[in-house]
C-alpha cells in the first residue's frame, strides 16, 4: 500500500492545467512512498483525455466512461470504488469546486484523514503537509496521522508535467448504480462579463485600488487592448462592482498562470499573490517602493502608474 490515486478533472470538454499540476505532485508523493502513480479520469472523452494524461511519471491511467459533465454521484461511487480496488496510500485530488463537492463524501465514507488545500508536503513514514490557516495570514504544518489519507492540492502550486510518457490505460471495472445519481447537467450559462476565463489566459493586465477611480479603468482597458492582453483585478475593484467577479485574481478569486502578468496598483497582499505567484513572468509598476508585490516580480516600475501606463500605451501602439 504505497500507491497514490489521483482524479484528473476536465469541464465543457478538456481538461484543466491543474490535471497535469497532480501529475507532478502525485509522481513526487509517489516517489516519496516508493509506489506507483495512478491517474482516473471519469467521463467525457474519457479515451482522448488518457492520450493527453499519458505524460511522464504515470504508471496507469484508469477510464471510467460514464457521463459527459463532473456529477457528484459518479465520482463518489467511482473513486470509492477505485479506491477499494487499488487500496492506494493517498489520494490526491485538487482543491477546485468539482473536487470539494465530493472529495469530503469519499474521505468520509473511506474513514481517512483528510486535508485540504494543501501547498507543499513532505513524506517520512507519515505525511506531513503545509497549509495556510486564517485567510491566507499564516502558514502551518499538519501531520496527519495514520498511514493513508486523502489531500487536496491547491492549484498553481505544482508545475504541469509536459513531458511524454508511457502509462498503461485501462477501462476500470467500475459498476455505477445509475438510480443512485440525482442530478444531471443540463447546459451551461455564463455569468454576467462571463465570456472571459482569466485562469486561461496567456497575458495579463491586472489592476488593483492604485486606479483610484472608476473612471480611470478605460486607461488601463486601453493598455490591455494594445497588448492584446486580459483585464483582471484585485478583490476590492470587484467588490465596488467595478469589475464582474470573473475578473478577480487571488484566494477568493481564480488562479491564473499566465506567461506575462502585469500588476499595476496592486499592493501583493497574500491572498492576492495566492491567485497570480504561479505566473511565468510577474511585472509590477506601483509607486510604492516597499510594496510586497515587488518581492515576487521580475521586472519593477516604481512610479505613478497614471505616468507609466499611457506611456506604455503610446509605445506598444
Ligand atoms: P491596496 O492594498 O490598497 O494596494 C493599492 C496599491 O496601489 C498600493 O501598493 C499603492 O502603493 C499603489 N498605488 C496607489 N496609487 C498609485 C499610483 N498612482 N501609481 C502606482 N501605484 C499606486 N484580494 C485579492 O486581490 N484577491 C482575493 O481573492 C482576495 N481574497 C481575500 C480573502 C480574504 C479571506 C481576505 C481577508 C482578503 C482577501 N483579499 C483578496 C483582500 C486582500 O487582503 C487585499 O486587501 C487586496 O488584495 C488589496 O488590493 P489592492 O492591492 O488592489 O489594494
Amino acid at each position: 500500500m504505497s500507491d497514490i490515486l489521483t482524479v484528473a478533472e476536465h469541464r465543457r470538454g478538456g481538461l484543466r492545467d491543474v490535471s497535469f499540476e497532480l501529475i507532478s505532485a502525485g509522481r513526487e508523493l509517489a516517489n516519496e512512498t516508493g509506489g506507483s502513480l495512478h491517474v482516473a479520469v471519469i467521463g467525457g472523452s474519457v479515451d482522448d483525455f488518457a492520450d493527453t494524461l499519458n505524460r511522464e511519471g504515470v504508471d496507469t491511467i484508469h477510464t471510467v466512461d460514464e457521463g459527459d459533465e463532473f456529477n457528484h454521484n459518479v465520482y463518489t461511487q467511482a473513486v470509492e470504488q477505485l479506491y477499494a480496488e487499488l487500496s492506494p496510500q493517498y489520494l490526491v485530488t485538487p482543491q477546485t469546486v468539482n473536487a470539494m463537492d465530493y472529495v469530503p463524501a469519499v474521505a468520509t465514507e473511506l474513514d481517512v484523514p483528510f486535508t485540504t488545500d494543501v501547498t507543499d508536503f513532505e513524506y517520512d513514514d507519515g505525511l506531513t503537509i503545509t497549509r495556510e490557516f486564517y485567510g491566507g495570514k499564516t502558514e502551518g504544518t499538519v501531520e496527519m496521522l495514520g498511514d493513508d489519507g486523502v489531500i487536496t492540492i491547491r492549484p498553481a502550486e505544482w508545475p504541469q508535467t509536459e513531458a511524454a510518457g508511457s502509462a498503461t490505460v485501462e477501462a476500470a471495472d467500475v459498476d455505477i448504480d445509475e438510480s443512485a445519481i440525482r442530478s444531471t447537467v443540463n447546459g451551461f450559462e455564463e455569468v454576467a462579463g462571463g465570456d472571459v476565463d482569466i485562469s486561461e489566459a496567456e497575458f495579463i493586465v491586472a489592476i488593483g485600488r492604485g486606479i483610484d477611480e472608476k473612471e480611470n479603468l478605460d486607461l488601463i482597458e486601453e493598455l490591455a487592448e494594445t497588448l492584446d492582453a486580459t483585464l483582471a483585478a484585485s478583490r476590492p475593484l470587484v467588490d465596488s462592482g467595478w469589475l464582474p467577479k470573473n475578473r478577480q485574481v487571488g484566494q477568493s478569486g481564480k488562479v491564473v498562470t499566465p506567461e506575462v502578468y502585469i500588476a499595476i496598483g496592486i499592493s501583493g497582499a497574500v491572498q492576492h499573490v495566492a491567485g497570480m505567484k504561479g505566473s511565468d513572468t510577474i511585472i509590477a509598476i506601483n509607486d510604492d517602493p516597499s510594496a510586497p508585490i515587488f518581492d515576487i516580480a521580475d521586472y519593477g516600475i516604481v512610479d505613478d502608474l497614471f505616468e507609466v501606463v499611457p506611456e506604455l500605451t503610446e509605445q506598444f501602439s
